[in-house]
């Protein structure tokens, strides 16, 4: 449960008051505050936090469920993208729901969480609510035994049935006038625990490694000017031709050692690093690093740009 449902029950109500106005979805992205008594690891989990919040409505059983299932295939997309890798995993409904509900965990040492998997299919279980333990046979496939691992939470999805719409007097017109209780169901997205967790889970022993689909920046520039105007003029040229392609640009323009610069570059983890230095502009060209792999390549100043848009 997401903690909006007081909030969301009321406006389904006033919008979708018949079955022609539902199935609906309504989310939101925004900052929660919880009066945390555990805040700790950073952002993992804080008094404070950005959220994706989403509720459904629905005529049927059925539409819930296949709804139900859609969101759950579109948020392992969403962690994909990420660069995670998220198990969908039962857990307890809660305070919410007496049905079980469904986590989103992704394996990681700075998790609070504890779960059992499958490594044979996709079986997965908060331990709070799983009956199979580790070691034992996997209750889905029996093909494997369970591991156990910590995770973090990422996302949640839950059916909640007719509870709030009961509680509000929701009812929408059905197909022959009569009135229905629609069935709820509520989806989220930990956006900023979701960001401690890539950091966990994809950084090396230089710092962080974002993916390009969530970086801050497309591209960091960095000028190993040692105060030579030339070299300056080039950087600075560089700088707008990338900002005029639409590349998002952290620039370094500081007058430090290049070996500061790397090591900062490295810690902040843009995906792509270009290097403008007296070496490279007297090759023509930029040294192009990628944060990930590490792998340095040379391109010229033509080519540039068409080597960014890959
Ligand atoms: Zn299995």
């Amino acid at each position: 449960g997401q903690s909006e449902e007081e909030i969301v029950t009321p406006i389904a109500q006033e919008y979708a008051a018949s079955y022609r106005d539902i199935p609906v979805a309504i989310y939101q992205i925004g900052q929660k505050y919880r009066d945390e008594l555990r805040a700790k690891s950073g952002i993992m989990r804080g008094r404070e936090f950005g959220m994706k919040d989403m509720y459904s409505f629905h005529e049927t059983q059925e539409d819930f469920d296949r709804f139900y299932e859609k969101a759950k295939e579109a948020y392992l997309k969403v962690y994909e993208r990420c660069g995670l890798v998220a198990k969908v995993t039962e857990a307890s409904g809660g305070a919410f729901s007496e049905k079980l509900s469904y986590e989103f965990m992704v394996l990681t040492d700075a998790g609070e969480d504890d779960i059992v998997y499958c490594a044979a299919c996709t079986h997965c279980a908060n331990i709070e609510v799983s009956k199979a333990k580790e070691g034992d046979a996997c209750p889905k496939c029996g093909k494997s035994t369970l591991a156990k691992a910590t995770a973090a939470e990422v996302g949640n999805v839950f059916d909640l049935g007719q509870k709030y719409p009961k509680a509000f007097g929701y009812t929408f017109k059905d197909k022959d006038g009569n009135d229905a209780t629609p069935i709820m169901g509520c989806y989220g997205i930990g956006t900023t625990r979701l960001m401690g967790t890539i950091v966990e889970v994809l950084s090396d022993e230089k710092g962080m490694v974002w993916p390009a689909s969530v970086a801050p920046f497309d591209v960091h520039l960095v000028s190993l000017a040692g105060g030579n105007a030339d070299i300056i003029a080039e950087a600075d040229k560089l700088y707008e031709l990338l900002r005029e392609h639409g590349i998002d640009v952290l620039y370094d323009d500081r007058d430090v050692r290049a070996g500061e610069k790397f090591a900062d570059s490295d810690l902040i983890g843009i995906p792509t690093r270009l290097i403008v230095s007296e070496k490279t502009i007297s090759q023509g060209g930029v040294e192009v690093v990628a944060r990930a792999s590490g792998t340095t390549t040379f391109v010229s100043d033509s080519a540039i740009i068409e080597q960014l848009a890959k």
